[in-house]
Parts: C-alpha cells; structure tokens; sequence
C-alpha cells in the first residue's frame, strides 16, 4: 500500500531513492508526484534526423537498429554504438561503458544531446535517453504527450516515469490526494478549479496541450493562495502588534531640515512626504515601499521622515548595502544638518541631534563611541551596513528604519532590524528598481508601495549606446576620446568592469557587495562555451594609463580595498582629485558625484539589466547630461546584444523591470527564503500569471477575514505552516 508519505525506497528501492534524495531532493511520495514534468514530447515536435544540423541542441524519436558493444582500444572500459533510425534517416548514438542497458533492437525511444559528426556521420556522445515502454502501440505514443522529467545522472526521466505509474496505480495515494487539496471547494468553485488529484494527475499524463495548461492553472492556485495565505497572515500578525506614533512637530527638526535644503522639493517628494509622516504619525507601525526612478531624491524624503522621528523623540536608522554608500549618506546628511546634526559638540546646536556612522570597519574606540551614542539616544540618525544587525547594536528608542535600495537586503535582514526597536518601529524601504506588481504582492506582500515618479528638475538625463567591439572596433576608441573629451570640459567619468582581478576568487566583488557578482542573470551565458574571463579594473585601469587614457588621473575602486581606502578613493573623486575611476559595481548603488558625466561599462554583457540601470544612474546626477556606453563583444543580433539595446533604448524603470524578470530565474526574483522547494512555488510565474496572484491575493484575504485559524481547511493550515517551518528553518540556519 502506497500513500503520500511513504518513503520512496519502498517504491524504488534504496539506491534509487537514495539518488531520489539527493539530486532531486525528493523523499517522499508526495514529493514525487509534485515532480513536474518539465516538458512533454510530441512526435510531431521532434526534429526528423534528416534535419539535423551539427551543434544542434534536439531531441530525436527513433528506433533502435543496431547496438554494438566493443572494449575501448586505448584505454578501459567499453564503447556501445547504437544506430538509431526515424524512417528517413539514422543517426549513431555513442555510450561508455554499458550506460545502454535498456537498448535493444526494435525499441523506439527519445534521444536528446547536441548532435556532433564524426567521420561524416550524425551523432550523440552519451544523449539522455528515454525508451519508450515496451508495451505502449506505437499508434498510442505516436499522439501522446510523453512527460519529460528533471532528471539526473542517477535518475533518469525513465525511472521517474515508472516510479510514478506504480504510485498512481495505488488507490490509496489517489484518494488521499482527493482529501489533500489546500483549496477550499468554493474558492475551486468560484474560480472553476479541478481537484487537486486531478490535477496532478493529468500534469503527468496529458493527451493535448490544453490537459497542460489546465492542470498547471489548478496547481499554480495552491502554490499562490498557500503563498497568499502565509504573507496575509504575516500583515495581520504585524498589524496588531501596535508600534508608537511619532507625529510631526512644528519648530523641531524636521522644520529645520526643510529650511537648510538647498533646493525646492518637487511636488512628488512633497507628496510622498505627506504621505509617510501621516502614517508615521500613528500608532500602527508603517510598512512602506518607496520606489523611484535613480535620482528622484528619495534621499531626502527619507531624510525629512527621519527628522519627524527625532523631533517625536525617537531614533531613525538608516541601512545601506555597502560601506561606501552608508558613508556618503553619513556624510551627506551631517553636510546638510551642519550644526544641527553636531548637538553636543562645542559648536553644535543643542536643538539638533547627532549623526552616526556605524559600520563593521569601524576601529575598536570609534566603535565603542558610535555604540554608546546609539544606545543613549543622543544619535537620533543612525546610519550604518549590516553591522548595525549585529547583536552589539542596542538602540535607546528605535522609531524608523529606513532601508536604501532594498535589493540588496533580504527580507530576514529587514526583520532582524525591526525587532531592535522595543516596539516594531515604522519601516519604510526605498528602491530604484521598480517592482512589478506581482513582485510586490508576492515577495513584498507585506509591503504597500509609493512611488516618485518625477526627477528634480534640470536634469541633464542620460543617453546610452551600445559599443558592439566586434562589429565596430573602432568605436572604442571614440569612446575613450569622448572621456577625454568630458574631462577637457572638468567633467568626470567611470569605467566598470565586471571583475577586479589579480587571481581573485571567480566570484568577483565579494565582501560587501555580496550580490554584485554579474553572473547568474545572464541567460545567454553558456558554461559550455569557453567564454574569456570577463574584464578587469585592475588590467584595464593599467591599459587606460598606458594608452587611450594617459595623463589623466585615473583611480581605481574596488570591495578588496580597505574601507578607509574606499572611502578615501571615493572622496579624491568626489573632490575631482580624480579625473576617472575604474571601478566595480561598488559604485552600483546610490554614489552621487554629479560631476561625473560619462559611464563607460566593460563587457556590458556580463552585467544584469537592473545593475546596467542602477550603473547608469551614476552619471545622470547632475545638470550636464550623461552618457552610458555599454561595451560589450555580443553580436548585436544574439540575445545579449538584443538585451543591451533595449538597456540603451529606455530609462524607464518599469519597462527595464519586466526586461530584468524575463531574464531571471524566477528563482532569484523570489530570493532564497521564498524560492524553489521551500514555498512550493514550481510552476507560478511572477511574469506571466499576475491576475492569478492578484485573485489568489483577495481569495487569501476573504479566507483570513472569515476563517481566522483557518480552522475550517486543515490542508491549507498544514501547507502554510510547511511554508512558514521552513522559513524558520532557514532563520535558524542563518543566526
Ligand atoms: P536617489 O533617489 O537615486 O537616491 P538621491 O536622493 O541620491 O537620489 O538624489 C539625487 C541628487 O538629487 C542628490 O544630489 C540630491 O541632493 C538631489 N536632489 C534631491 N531632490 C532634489 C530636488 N528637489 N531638486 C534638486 N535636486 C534634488
Ligand atoms: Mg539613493
């Protein structure tokens, strides 16, 4: 007797779920079943063998015509040739040492590898295979859909494809998947939703494509209402945990900040800005998302949010993700406050407040002074990385946490630093990236968002274009002229590059920019084909001095270097004691020198599209307009060349947002505590199934409003408490 939770060495046998477990991380039946197809093969979908072309990627349908099996001349171990035929033609498959077991003479089966050639015939090194079962007619399988499983080197799609067939001839597993369904009758009612077991089974044994899409429809319900349900449960728990009102004050602060601003505020910083101190202004802790365009000023907005809290005698936290961009906000703001963010020094004014910097490269007695300010409450502006996370870090009265460019931060950060305030302080989350909507409903869930849609006006804005190096070489010359040419005016420029060099590890700009290694996002990256290492600050900075460049004074920037070191570099350069930095993406976020003018970005296609747009931020800081060259040696006909355009096509955030989740893993986008196995979340698209989510999302909201411990659907409860076990799972990890 099979039932969800027997362990699949009862079905498989130990070996076989042992590699079960191991590559596919699936341990129990139900596990399996949730084991997607990733793909279903058709007949008609097949490429002929006559149609081959060598480099191709395909899958092939043939019988098995000849196997010849003989010891390898030069080395141990044996060949097997097997030549396959569709009709039309034949093709040789070519296998080591009895990985062939199941090819016998007569057997139809799926073949699917490049195709390579060797001495002018078509063939397949080691290709996954799949035979077809011995007992289907051949007219049957002609029309089936044949499910194509994620397979392994130790568990073939074929493996699975039995494992299966033996749990669905079980009618126990099949009735309690009909008990197991987390989506309540009415909710499958109202939405037209088949069972779950009918789901599940038809995802496996389709006969059209519509079987397919139905079936995902159904499942991709449960994986958005349990996700739903868990994040609706979430607002409600912080809702009623009453945080503390900080209403505005005249004459304090807050007033002053607005005075000493040396420019106007525009109306959508003024807007949001009313927004933000009403909702500071209550007792229920805000929970705001704050998204605008690279250089809408969202600095001060959170600044004069900021202010309001100290004025009501609370303290304000601001984090940023790396070192160098919590200094210069550290420093931009005490800049602006003069004075009045100096209290308590001889010539501070007593009526302002303290601005602190705590980072983790901190000196041992710079550190204690910072800690000690922070803990008594005479810092009331806290700027600081992940250090201020750490468990040393004690505030006196923890009001708002303001979060810079949110991307960097995972949501268990975020949390970490609300639980410092002795009531959950009033959090607001900035980020240039624009958030499609189902991100926001999704992974933000718990966050409503605002936006600043306007840039401060006089503007010179940015202008990109692409270098294609291997179709224009000399293009890149004219662009060192063009850097030349902005520093013979007294403007300034950066050249990125996706590496630092000097035998580093491969991943690039560790430390502190943890997420700024540029791989992973690039779908056009094939690990098969030898790509050079990508370019690096360390030898391009050199050839620059050596050539294009020379004479000019050229720095570079990198997470290797010191803090202090960064820091300094960053302030030669913001005093134009530097004419261009050669740099990593420690200038992605945030660094605001509007001097600088041109941005030149080395193997542009490295790069993922959110990081292009935040690069290109850099140069459009001030009223001279920039200019992004994105140098990349991608034919500007392949998909990465065809991604750089359109970077350089458009400024606008929520288009390159849509570009930036079509080329990522669904994966990446979700994060690590909501990705993959852990939330269940297999065939939900944040891109393509938003009006699901949003339905899911008011389903969620119904189910809690009536049903508050979901008492009614124990399946729900189980699934959402899975969700929420691993979630604490992966905390504990962590900590
Ligand atoms: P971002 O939204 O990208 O974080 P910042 O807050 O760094 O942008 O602001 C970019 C630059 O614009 C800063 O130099 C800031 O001082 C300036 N700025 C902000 N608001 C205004 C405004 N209303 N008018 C003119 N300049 C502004
Ligand atoms: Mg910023």
């Amino acid at each position: 007797m099979l039932t969800l939770d027997t362990p699949l060495a009862k079905v498989v046998g130990d070996r076989t779920a042992k590699a079960m477990a191991e590559d596919l991380h699936l341990h129990v039946v139900r596990d399996l079943v949730r084991h997607y197809p990733s793909r279903y093969a058709r007949r008609g979908e097949m490429t002929a063998l006559t149609d081959l072309q060598v480099g191709d990627r395909v899958t092939v349908l043939g019988q098995v015509r000849k196997v010849d099996t003989r010891p390898m001349r030069n080395r141990r171990g044996s060949i097997t040739e097997v030549t396959v035929g569709d009709g039309a033609g034949s093709m040789r498959l070519v296998f080591f040492n009895h990985k062939h077991a199941r090819m016998v003479v007569g057997a139809w089966g799926l073949f699917a590898g490049t195709v390579s050639s060797w001495h002018g015939q078509l063939q397949f090194n080691h290709p996954d295979c799949q035979l077809l079962d011995e007992s289907t007619d051949a007219a049957e399988w002609a029309s089936a859909m044949l499910p194509i499983y994620p397979a392994s080197k130790n568990v073939s799609s074929w493996v699975l494809q039995k494992s299966l067939k033996l749990v669905f001839g079980s009618p126990e597993t099949a009735d309690q998947l009909l008990d197991a369904d987390p989506v309540p009758g009415d909710v499958r009612r109202r939405h037209g939703l088949m069972p779950l077991a009918r789901a599940i089974w038809l995802k496996h044994h389709p006969e059209t494509p519509e079987d397919v899409e139905q079936a995902d429809h159904r499942l991709k319900w449960d994986e958005a209402l349990v996700l739903q349900v868990t994040l609706a449960a979430r607002r409600r728990a912080a809702a009623l945990e009453p945080g503390i009102a900080r209403p505005r004050r005249a004459g304090g602060l807050a007033d002053a900040v607005d005075r000493v601003l040396p420019f106007q505020l525009t109306d959508g910083q003024r807007e949001v800005g009313e927004a933000l101190a009403a909702e500071i202004a209550r007792e229920q802790p805000m929970h705001r998302l704050l998204q605008g365009e690279v250089g809408s000023g969202k600095t001060v907005v959170a600044l004069r949010a900021m202010a309001q809290v100290v004025d009501a005698g609370g303290q304000a936290a601001l984090l940023a993700p790396t070192e160098v961009l919590a200094a210069q906000h550290a420093r931009g703001i005490a800049g602006l406050l003069g004075p009045l963010g100096r209290a308590g020094e001889l010539d501070g004014d007593p009526e302002g407040t303290r601005v602190t910097l705590l980072t983790g490269s901190l000196r041992a007695a710079a550190r204690r002074a910072a800690l000690a300010e922070v803990a008594d409450g005479s810092a009331g502006i806290v700027v600081g990385t992940h250090a201020l996370l750490s468990e040393g870090v004690a505030f006196a009265d923890l009001g708002l946490v303001v979060v810079d460019e949110q991307h960097r931060f995972g949501v268990e950060q975020r949390d970490r630093l609300r639980a410092k305030g002795t009531r959950p302080p009033h959090v607001l989350v900035m980020t240039a990236t624009p958030i499609p909507r189902t991100v926001a409903m999704t992974v933000y869930g718990d966050l409503e968002t605002l936006t600043l849609r306007q840039l401060p006006a006089g503007r010179g804005g940015v202008s990109s274009s692409v270098v294609p190096v291997a179709e224009k070489p000399g293009w890149l010359s004219r662009a060192w002229e063009r850097v030349r040419e902005e520093v013979a005016q007294g403007r300034q420029a950066y050249v990125v590059c996706p590496r630092i060099g000097d035998d580093e590890p491969a991943a690039g700009d560790q430390p502190e920019d943890a997420d700024g290694a540029p791989d992973g996002t690039d779908p056009a990256a094939d690990p098969a084909t030898d790509r050079r290492p990508p370019l690096a600050v360390l030898d391009v900075a050199e050839e620059l001095r050596a050539g294009p460049l020379a004479g000019l004074r050229v720095e570079v920037l990198h997470g290797r270097l010191t803090p202090e070191e960064k820091e300094a570099r960053m302030r030669a350069f913001a005093a134009r004691e530097v004419d261009v930095l050669v740099a990593t993406t420690v200038i992605e976020v945030g660094v605001d020198v509007p001097n600088a003018t041109v941005m030149v970005v080395m193997d542009a296609d490295r790069f993922g599209v959110s990081q292009l747009h935040q690069l290109r931020g850099r140069v459009a800081r001030g009223k001279h307009p920039g200019l992004c060259l994105l140098v990349s040696e991608a034919s500007t006909s392949s998909s990465t060349g065809v991604r750089l355009a359109q970077v350089a096509a458009t400024t606008d955030g929520f288009e390159l947002a849509r570009l930036d989740l079509e080329t990522r893993r669904e994966g990446d986008v979700l994060g690590a505590a909501q990705s993959g196995r852990r939330s269940g979340v297999k065939l939900l698209s944040l891109l393509h199934d938003e009006e699901l989510i949003a339905e899911a999302r008011s389903e969620a909201a119904a189910l809690l409003e009536t049903d508050q411990g979901l008492a009614a659907h124990p399946e729900l409860a189980a699934a959402v408490a899975a969700l929420n076990a691993g979630d604490r799972a992966d905390w504990l990890e962590r900590a």
